[in-house]
């Protein structure tokens, strides 16, 4: 991987690269933005930049540096993870007693320190001094998600990057490589736009029982006339009562009118059902543009009406009537 290949946090990737370009690489970064953005991935490629031995200022990927840092065996390369919900001053003394070692294999050091704003009172005075006073060749990578809970002096001592939102694209990569089904990935994360609720939905079995309940009651409601009722009855409301759960259901109703309607537009590829492609086309083949349009205008009603505290039995009965008049 290169730095040209972060596609999803331009700015950052091409302002580390050019640090290293100009050698004006910083004693401190500061890594923030929400979860889920990549900063993790990024440190560990600036990590590489900083020590690989056939690219300047890049990362080749395959020499010997490259390689260690990958399999997290590089002895200049320190990681800090969070335990027990803590980063104690004992963490950021032991760290510091590594890094006041002649470096072993080049001229820098890096230790990378995750969720730094877990950092305790002590552990992050302690760091201060060590920011104050940076050994030679020591950079410092700090994440968070998090950072007004970091200490202001921290804050200025550090090379501060900001990372943007991640795309629900990222998020439903992300959620797809710790295991979760593209199709329910890719819902979840157009759902919410953050990974750690995405993820949390994701793991309930509920959220996928939801989405097939919608599946289902969309089928009904263009293919088999008065069955819809039944399904909305007898499926969806006896087990679901509560008006969070209903409008989870209604977003991802939302959604999979969006994905029929970039069926009919002949644009697949950026449905979020993605494990649906077959019953979606053959919706989009039975409905026009118009009608899905209107439905979308329906379904945000039914919604907008929900918050206002409206019926929640009569409101979903008047919903998918108008829905099958069209
Ligand atoms: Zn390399």
């Amino acid at each position: 991987m290169m730095w040209s290949e972060f596609a999803e946090q331009k700015r950052p990737a091409s302002f580390l690269h050019q640090s290293l370009q100009y050698n004006r690489l910083s004693h401190a970064y500061l890594f923030a933005g929400p979860k889920g953005a990549g900063k993790k991935k990024m440190a560990l490629h600036f990590a590489k930049a900083i020590f690989c031995v056939r690219q300047d200022g890049d990362s080749c990927g395959t020499c010997k540096n490259c390689r260690l840092i990958e399999e997290g065996n590089h002895l200049d390369i320190h990681r800090i993870a969070v335990e027990k919900n803590v980063i104690s001053i004992e963490d950021v003394q032991t760290l510091q007693k590594k890094l006041s070692y002649r470096a072993a294999e080049s001229s820098h050091k890096v230790y990378i320190m995750e969720e730094s704003e877990k950092m305790s009172r002590e552990a992050a005075n302690s760091l201060l001094k060590f920011l104050e006073e940076p050994p030679q060749g020591v950079v410092a990578i700090l994440l968070t998600n998090q950072i007004h809970n970091l200490l202001p002096t921290i804050l200025s001592r550090c090379q501060i990057v900001q990372f943007a939102a991640p795309s629900p694209e990222q998020i439903a990569s992300q959620l797809e490589a710790v295991g979760i089904k593209a199709g329910l990935a890719r819902t979840a994360a157009a759902i919410t736009n953050d990974f750690e609720q995405a993820h949390a939905l994701c793991e309930t079995e509920s959220f996928a029982q939801l989405r097939s309940l919608m599946i289902q009651l969309s089928e009904d409601i263009w293919e088999r006339g008065t069955y819809a009722l039944v399904t909305l009855h007898d499926k969806l409301l006896k087990q679901e009562k509560t008006v969070e759960r209903i409008d989870l259901f209604l977003d991802l109703l939302l959604l999979w009118f969006r994905d029929i309607l970039l069926c009919l537009l002949g644009q697949e590829s950026q449905i979020m059902n993605i494990d649906q492609v077959e019953p979606l086309q053959k919706q989009a083949l039975r409905i026009s543009q118009r009608r899905l349009a209107t439905g979308m205008k329906i379904i945000l009603e039914t919604k907008n009406r929900l918050a206002h505290y409206a019926n929640l039995q009569l409101s979903l009965e008047d919903m998918v009537l108008r829905l099958q008049e069209g």
